[in-house]
């Protein structure tokens, strides 16, 4: 069983709802959300608003901490790569796929499966 986490909203207990609701009558409060997964904030906050509220105390000191981009970013023809499947064809073909130049590699199933013939920022790799 996976271990229990919080929610990492910070205002998640201010939301009024049932399941925040903790502790006997006379010492009634709300909790933040506490469960093994979340859908939001890369699993760490259980809703839209929650992430949002994160993004919005945490958000640009996230940018200060990990650095502001201070010139663009540039797509040419040597990241332009990305790996396809073919679901069309009878067979299916994998192929690495430049969308600047259109041209295409084909690639084995194993390459298609294991992602080593692009890398995480468009190259090719094979
Ligand atoms: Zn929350």
């Amino acid at each position: 069983m996976s271990q229990l986490k919080y929610c990492q909203g910070p205002k998640c207990h201010t939301y009024d709802t049932k399941d925040r609701k903790k502790g006997p009558k006379d010492n009634k409060r709300n909790e933040t959300r506490r469960r093994s997964s979340f859908y939001y904030l890369n699993n760490n906050a259980c809703s839209m608003q929650c992430q949002g509220d994160w993004f919005d105390v945490y958000g640009s000191r996230a940018l200060q901490h990990f650095g502001y981009l201070t010139q663009p970013k540039v797509l040419t023809q040597d990241n332009a790569w990305r790996v396809r499947r073919d679901w069309r064809a009878d067979t299916d073909t994998f192929y690495a796929y430049n969308y600047l130049t259109e041209e295409r590699r084909p690639l084995t199933q194993e390459q298609y499966n294991n992602d080593s013939a692009v890398t995480d920022d468009g190259r090719l790799a094979i």
